[in-house]
């Protein structure tokens, strides 16, 4: 399939190279231009009080954190922010501070004129959202945006006198009743969005700007960032980019989430500073957001064969069309690989780490919703009969399997493709791309000649997922439609970094829409355990668990295949009304089981409704001690006394039929 190459939204896919960024100072420090990408986290303690925010700020501060936000969202809280301001300064920290303000202009003006940057929101800046589907004609419009820019002038006029800057920070779940009327949630509307906003600010002759586009959703988050530098790049504009996805969730999701949205961008060279949000404590994002950077600290990476024509929409998700092959490719969910090439012993217990459980008193298995698909044991033996799903995967030349052979395939080296005969039977060949000869002609004429084959991509590229789309591309220029399986390897020194790793370079490929199926492998071995971490993986038994865990959190965030709930969590912050981190839990402890419903948990009323996103149940603080209850975007149930409310929230998704018991 070939169409109009897309307009460009960075400097090169084949090649490692950022996007030349203008330097916006902030206090001290420096973003975009020449500078290293910056890390940042916000605080979560009440604004109010002084003291503990300033000893959260310390601590983030420690962890890594090179600008701290806090929200203001009054002018009490604006005002206190010179206090805090003051004590940290006091105790020998120059951290510059950002004030996040939603709804209130004149706790902008006031932060303006204390801290050294605001972000302001410009779907809710002197907006109050009322989810009204409200038609717009052109003069009501421009009446808005006359209205708008006399509201948010004065602030610009501020930035400008005391050398503040300024983040004009657009969330996908956020957006202004005018521009949903318009443009609907869509990254096009959150790119207008940001655009009203920045057009004024140029008026007034300010530039010091950091522009953000977060989503929840990883594939709007990707897809609005590229189409904001692509209008910048046709527009002259170079401000710099702050990078990251909303309500991530705590945690391996969290942690996923955020580095496929993350590094999807960093890998092309957008983005300039990074926030990871998770609902845990500020500090421990600081160590995720290091993760991430450091992969493109001193990246050199030779250039890939040039791309004449993209083949494929990179602003709007569509799979690549692949044969189907068995249960591989075509419109299938892709497949999930464990790898048990590692394990001394294949035992039916050790297969309950990707989701087998062997009932010996009934002779049953029991197979869960995140279970693999077939399991790669290279040289190893399975000496016992399969669940009737799985199927094996092993080297040339290992024939010990007393199974059947319609559950056994081999892995055929990708140089032994000329000698193969053609024959329907379903072969699977492992392709590492970063051979010379598997780009040649005669190859691509080899691959052609085939009936059925599955391909494992792999490479040990520093630019491996840019080496990968390359590769793909490529058969997609050759007419090549054989599935392909993404084969991802990590020997990173801890558990977090190989997380880290293996979502980035495989998540960013399924974005868009490549790959049917997914191969994640670790160097560490199975009786290595969780201690090599910086943090605890609960509870994991074996290196399999973590791997399987971890492909199908790839595939449920990047929505290629749905295998548990999904939860839309807010990072927390000032307003948070209830313990985020304690009520997650509860709520995922007795709703895990829900595959396929996205359940939002949001802090706080003022913000939270908006920031849901595409959740099909809210729930919500809406006072001390009380939880008001959402289906989709409306409130089904009002402030409800928190001791109950995660009933009364079991109680609705029952009424709704998408409650089932949990197993
Ligand atoms: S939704 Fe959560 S993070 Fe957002 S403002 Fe409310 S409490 Fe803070």
């Amino acid at each position: 399939m070939t169409m109009s190459t897309p307009k460009p939204y960075c400097l090169s896919l084949t090649e490692y190279k950022r996007f030349p960024t203008r330097e916006v100072k902030i206090g001290g420090i420096g973003i975009g231009g020449p500078n290293p990408i910056r890390i940042q986290s916000m605080t979560t303690t009440d604004t109010m009080d002084t003291i503990k925010t300033v000893e959260q700020c310390i601590r983030m501060i420690e962890a890594g954190s090179e600008l701290v936000r806090i929200t203001a969202p009054s002018i009490n809280e604006a005002r206190n922010l010179e206090l805090i301001k003051n004590e940290l300064r006091k105790r020998g920290y120059q951290t510059p501070l950002v004030a996040d303000i939603h709804f209130t202009p004149n706790a902008a003006e006031m932060a303006a004129r204390i801290v050294e940057k605001v972000r302001i929101n410009p779907g809710n800046y002197a907006d109050k959202k009322k989810f009204d589907l409200i038609e717009y004609t052109d003069e009501a419009y421009q009446a808005e945006l006359l209205r708008i820019r006399e509201k948010f002038t004065p602030l610009v006029k501020i930035c400008k006198e005391y050398g503040t800057a300024m983040r004009i920070g657009t969330n996908h779940g956020s957006l202004s009743d005018r521009i949903m009327s318009r443009y609907g949630d869509t990254p096009e509307g959150m790119v207008a969005s940001a655009f009203e906003f920045l057009e004024i600010a140029e008026d007034e002759g300010y530039q010091n700007i950091v522009l953000s586009m977060k989503a929840s959703n990883p594939i709007i988050m990707v897809q609005a960032y590229r189409l904001l530098v692509s209008r910048m790049m046709e527009t002259g504009r170079n401000y710099p980019l702050h990078l990251g996805v909303t309500e991530a969730g705590d945690g391996e999701d969290g942690r996923i989430k955020s580095a496929i949205g993350i590094c999807s961008l960093l890998d092309d060279g957008i983005g300039d500073t990074i926030r990871v949000s998770l609902t845990e404590e500020p500090e421990f994002e600081l160590p995720v957001c290091k993760d991430m950077v450091k992969r493109y600290q001193l990246r050199h990476t030779p250039p890939l064969k040039e791309i004449i024509s993209l083949p494929y929409d990179p602003y709007a998700y569509s799979r690549r069309h692949t044969t189907t092959i068995g249960n591989i490719g075509g419109k299938l969910v892709p497949i999930v690989i464990a790898d048990y090439s590692n394990s001394e012993l294949i035992s039916p217990s050790s297969l309950e780490a990707v989701g087998y459980r062997y009932d010996a008193t009934s002779d049953k298995w029991h197979i869960a919703d995140g279970a693999a698909d077939y399991i790669y044991v290279g040289n190893n033996s399975v000496s016992f009969a399969l669940p009737g799903t799985l199927k094996i995967i092993q080297n040339p030349g290992n024939t010990a399997h007393p199974i059947e052979k319609i559950k056994c395939f081999t892995l055929i080296p990708a140089k032994d493709i000329p000698t193969l005969t053609t024959e329907k039977q379903a072969r699977f060949i492992d392709l590492c791309i970063d051979d010379e000869y598997v780009w040649s002609n005669a190859f691509i004429n080899n691959l052609m000649q085939q009936q059925s084959i599955i391909l494992l991509l792999s490479s040990t590229s520093k630019n491996r997922m840019q080496a990968l789309r390359r590769y793909i591309i490529y058969l997609n220029e050759n007419h090549i439609a054989w599935p392909c399986i993404i084969r991802i390897g990590s020997s990173a020194g801890t558990l977090d970094e190989q997380l880290i790793e293996l979502s980035a370079d495989s998540g960013s490929l399924f974005l868009d829409g490549f790959g049917d199926g997914i191969l994640l492998q670790s160097a560490f071995k199975t009786d290595q355990n969780t201690k090599v971490s910086g943090r605890t993986y609960l509870p994991l038994t074996s290196i399999q668990q973590f791997l399987n865990n971890t492909a199908f959190s790839i595939l449920q965030a990047t929505r290629t295949r749905i295998s548990k709930t999904e939860y839309i969590s807010c990072p927390s912050c000032g307003r948070t009304l209830f313990d985020l981190q304690e009520t997650t839990a509860k709520i995922r402890q007795r709703t895990h089981h829900l595959k396929g419903v996205k359940i939002a948990i949001m802090g706080c009323i003022v913000n939270g409704p908006g920031e849901m996103a595409d959740a099909d149940y809210g729930y919500v603080g809406s006072g001390p001690g009380k939880i008001t209850l959402y289906k989709g975007k409306e409130v089904v149930k009002k402030s409800i006394a928190s001791e109950k409310a995660l009933d009364e929230l079991i109680g609705l998704i029952r009424e709704h039929g998408d409650w089932i018991e949990a197993e």
